[in-house]
C-alpha cells in the first residue's frame, strides 16, 4: 500500500448511511498502489455511479469506486491499521454534516464532492 493522495471526511448522505456512522474518513488511493482487487461483479451500488464492496464476513465497507475518478479507490479510515498517521485534510460535502456534530479543526470545508481536492 502506497501513501494516500489524500484523506478526507465525508459528510454525504450515502456514506453515513453506508458506513452507519455520523461521518465517514477514507483515504484515498491510487488503484496502482493498492494490492486488493476487487471483484467486479461482487460490488454493491446504492447510488448510481458509485461501487462500493464489503466484507463478506462482518460486512465492513472495504472499499468504494467513484465512475468520475476512475483510478482512485477509497477505503474507509476505521479498517486501515495506519489509521493514527492517516489524519483527515478537508471535509468534503460539509453543506450535508448532522447540524449535532462539531468536528473542531481548521480544515477545509467544501459544500459538495471535493473533486479538486482529492484528485490532487
Ligand atoms: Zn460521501
Amino acid at each position: 500500500m502506497g501513501a494516500p493522495d489524500t484523506v478526507a471526511y465525508c459528510h454525504c448522505r450515502d456514506c453515513r448511511r453506508v458506513t452507519a456512522a455520523p461521518v465517514a474518513a477514507f483515504a484515498a488511493f491510487r488503484n496502482r498502489d493498492l494490492r486488493l482487487i476487487p471483484e467486479r461483479d461482487k460490488a454493491k451500488t446504492v447510488t448510481e455511479g458509485v461501487s462500493r464492496w464489503f466484507c463478506p464476513d462482518c460486512g465492513s465497507q472495504l472499499m468504494a469506486r467513484f465512475d468520475y475518478l476512475p483510478d482512485q479507490s477509497y477505503v474507509p479510515l476505521g479498517i486501515l491499521d495506519q489509521a493514527d498517521q492517516l489524519p483527515p485534510e478537508v471535509h468534503c460535502h460539509a453543506a450535508s454534516a448532522l447540524p449535532w456534530l462539531h468536528i473542531d479543526d481548521a480544515l477545509a470545508r467544501v459544500e459538495g464532492t471535493a473533486r479538486a481536492t482529492l484528485r490532487r
